[in-house]
């Protein structure tokens, strides 16, 4: 009996001892579940940090790749309008924003109350106009105005461009007068004919198919056979005449002291001279041909803007006669 007792007594006390035993092994594993959990929520926690950053350079990148393009498109351009077309196009591409417009007068915008309206500013100056877009979302805003910036360095530098060439005497690509100070000088001689009783010819020559040339051989060939032509016709021309651009492939030649009978030669002479000229630009050698149209003071008119016109009408119709020749306006 007593070894009974005892056999009984030894057995709880080892029961008593072993569940000690368990239950300080299971407090030690859940304390160190705990610590991986801690850990594992800590890793988590970690990792999506570091998805939201890399989703956020992700973003930053393709903007500034974005940025990149629109301003290597815009640079491609001097001229107000396309710089705008090309950064419009841009802008479909990047913002879901419709009929974006570039506004130069602020008396226009009343009618754009429902578009985002942004002034194109540098803060020491007046806009030079404003970005008006209409179904803007709101998360593209803060978008819109950072490209908005890349349109203004476009236009500022366009604008910058065109005052520049209006102040120029030489047209950079031709060498020959700009517009504005062949309009001058046209008007000064002009003046010294209709005084002393002199004879003058105005003659516009435009470069016949030219864009077919820009077309198959690029622009830059384009430009070297726009510098050519202008080069031939000045030095076909007697040192009291003078040329100018007067548009993008289209000159201008006063023939001072000069009645039609010899403006017919001189005109004659030019264009032959141009037909004949074999023109090297880059590896191709190229021929071209001018149309010319003429009118003469005094026989057509007396007014500067007249004898233009009436050569314009009588290059239109070596145009369309035929091309590669020179039409006199009638008397
Ligand atoms: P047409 O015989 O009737 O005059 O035909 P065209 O092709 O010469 O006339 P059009 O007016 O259709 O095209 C003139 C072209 O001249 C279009 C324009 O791209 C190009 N042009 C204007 N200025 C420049 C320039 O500075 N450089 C170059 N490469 N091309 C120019
Ligand atoms: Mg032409
Ligand atoms: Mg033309």
């Amino acid at each position: 009996m007593l070894h009974i007792i005892l056999y009984l007594i030894m057995t709880a006390v080892c029961f008593l001892l072993l569940r000690d035993s368990l239950a300080r092994q299971l407090a030690c594993k859940t304390a160190e579940l705990d610590k991986l959990f801690m850990e594992n929520s800590g890793l988590l926690k970690d990792k999506r940090r570091l998805e939201e950053q890399n989703s956020g350079l992700v973003k930053a990148f393709s903007q500034t790749l974005e940025l990149y393009e629109l301003t290597k498109d815009i640079c491609k351009s001097l001229e107000e309008v396309r710089v705008f077309n090309i950064f419009r196009q841009n802008l479909e591409k990047h913002i879901g924003a419709t009929d974006c417009r570039y506004i130069k007068d602020s008396a226009e915008l009343v009618k754009y109350k429902d578009y985002t309206v942004l002034p194109l500013d540098s803060s020491e100056n007046q806009p030079i106009g404003y970005l008006a877009c209409g179904n803007v979302a709101e998360e593209d805003r803060d978008k819109l105005s950072i490209l908005a910036q890349q349109l203004l360095i476009g236009l500022r530098r366009a604008v910058l461009y065109q005052k520049v060439s209006e102040l120029a005497i030489i047209d950079t690509l031709t060498q020959v007068y700009s517009r504005r100070y062949f309009l001058e000088r046209f008007s000064e001689e002009l003046r010294r004919s209709r005084n002393n009783k002199l004879h003058m010819c105005f003659l516009l020559a435009d470069i016949d198919n030219f864009k077919q040339y820009n077309d198959r051989y690029g622009h830059l060939v384009g430009d070297g056979i726009l510098r050519q032509v202008s080069k031939t016709i000045r030095d076909t021309i007697r040192q009291i005449d003078f040329i100018g651009r007067y548009g993008g492939e289209e000159l201008s030649i006063v023939l001072a002291e000069t009645d039609s009978e010899q403006a017919n030669f001189a005109a004659e002479r030019i264009r032959q001279a141009v037909a004949s000229d074999v023109i090297k630009v880059y590896d191709e050698k190229l021929k071209v041909t001018v149309s010319i149209g003429v009118s003469a003071f005094p026989e057509n008119s007396g007014q500067l803007n007249d004898l233009i016109e009436l050569a314009d009408q009588a290059l239109y119709q070596a145009k369309a006669t035929g091309k590669n020749k020179v039409c006199f306006s009638p008397a």
